[in-house]
């Protein structure tokens, strides 16, 4: 069964250097925005993370003890190497400094390459929150003569994935072909019970079948059965033409 790590980050157990660490505000975000993403980076060999900062409760279907549950049935399905719960306050989060500190700890023990944070337009006012708050986070990360855990360190890139509380006609800047792993997202989706299925419409289309909707819309797009968008505010560097779908 897998672990969330709740200790605080001077406490994690020394790990290599993750290749990723999707920072989400609650329990259900990394999947519903990056499910395919994750499933196909693990998939390839990466190590990938999950740093969920609020329990996510309460919501009208769901507990502390029910989402936790329901967070591990999600990790067995994507199979991600770290997943870990920064303890902060649902409803209430916000890019304070304390916060900040705490985020930059994680990113100096996780040490990820890459990391992820919610898209910066979002009705929800903890996605907002998170995004300041993970942005701010990684240029602590890389600060000298502090006393934050581990050694100082800057994550290479952080990309926007798109889980808004909003209906906006987004723009993004690359699109992951997901076609192989949609079926692993949609499990991973399911996992989150009270989120998605208890109390909502059984009509079609379902939220289910409306998340299928959008997958395939983006993987038409690249001619490909379903994918994933992502938004980057960095230009992307390749290392050739060749390497582009
Ligand atoms: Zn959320």
């Amino acid at each position: 069964m897998p672990m969330i790590h709740t200790c605080s980050p001077s406490d994690l157990p020394a790990t290599d250097p993750l290749d990723m660490l999707v920072v989400a505000p609650h329990p259900d975000d990394a999947e519903l925005a990056l499910g395919g993403t994750i499933a196909k980076m693990v998939d390839e060999g990466m190590r990938v993370g999950i740093l969920d900062l609020t329990t996510g409760e309460p919501t009208p279907h769901g507990s502390e003890s029910l989402r936790r549950e329901e967070t591990i049935a999600a990790t067995e399905i994507l199979k991600v190497t770290w997943r870990g719960n920064a303890g902060l306050v649902n409803r209430k989060l916000e890019a304070t400094l304390q916060a900040r500190e705490l985020v930059a700890s994680y990113f100096r023990m996780l040490r990820p390459r890459w990391i992820f944070a919610p898209y910066w337009n979002d009705a929800h006012p903890d996605h907002v929150a998170a995004t300041d708050l993970i942005e701010a986070a990684r240029f602590w990360s890389k600060l000298s003569k502090t006393d934050m855990p581990g050694d100082r360190f800057h994550p290479e890139r952080v990309y926007y994935y798109f889980c808004i509380h909003l209906r906006l006609a987004i723009e993004p800047d690359l699109i992951v072909d997901i076609s192989d792993h949609w079926e692993r997202k949609r499990r991973g989706i399911e996992a989150y019970q009270s989120q998605f299925i208890a109390g909502r419409p059984t009509e079609p289309p379902t939220l289910i079948e409306r998340l299928e909707s959008d997958a395939a819309h983006w993987g038409n797009l690249i001619a490909r059965r379903y994918g994933e968008p992502i938004a980057t505010k960095e230009p992307l560097a390749i290392r050739s033409l060749r390497d582009l779908i």
